[in-house]
């Protein structure tokens, strides 16, 4: 059930984002049932609100992370939107190269190695998925996860 193991995951992560004052969301109730590794799916959902967390705007009011999980088929796809710094364009595709990081995160001194998008698409990629993003700067970003159901059985 991947509403249920992103609930856990973000249940998990709840502490930090308290701390840095962003408001943590599961906009999906129903369960959906899927087949796939559940430690490596929860390691691509704790990078990803992680990630929501860390570039969020620091003067910023209404801070948040919002997952939305929807059954599409015989794919699903999963949402994680914030309203934080957000990424230039010309960027939109290379922060998925190992140790590629925006520079205005630099300035901002968030700690990180630029990992954490090339290993979440390696492994939506080994799960026969495919990971994208749509991000504007200082508006927020909102990364896609399509992963394939499964058999469900
Ligand atoms: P780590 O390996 O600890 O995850 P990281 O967070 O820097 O380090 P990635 O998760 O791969 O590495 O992200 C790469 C870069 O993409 C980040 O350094 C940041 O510049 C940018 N980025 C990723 N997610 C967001 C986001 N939600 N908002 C703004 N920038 C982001
Ligand atoms: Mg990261």
């Amino acid at each position: 059930d991947l509403t249920g193991l992103v609930r856990e995951t973000m249940r998990s992560i709840e502490e930090l984002a308290r701390s840095k004052q962003v408001r943590l969301e599961l906009l999906t109730k129903e369960p959906v049932l899927i087949r796939a590794d559940q430690k490596r799916i929860k390691q691509v959902i704790t990078n990803l609100v992680n990630n929501g967390i860390k570039y969020s705007k620091e003067d910023s009011q209404e801070k948040y992370v919002r997952v939305r999980i929807e059954r599409k088929g015989d794919k699903v796809l999963i949402e994680i939107s914030d309203n934080g710094l957000g990424i230039p364009k010309e960027y939109h595709e290379k922060v998925f190269e190992r140790f590629f990081r925006v520079g205005t995160v630099m300035d901002h001194r968030v700690e990180g190695t630029g990992l954490g998008l090339t290993i979440a698409k390696q492994i939506v990629e080994l799960h026969g998925g495919r990971i994208w993003l749509e991000s504007e700067p200082n508006v927020g970003t909102t990364v896609f996860v399509e992963l394939p159901v499964g058999d469900e059985r």
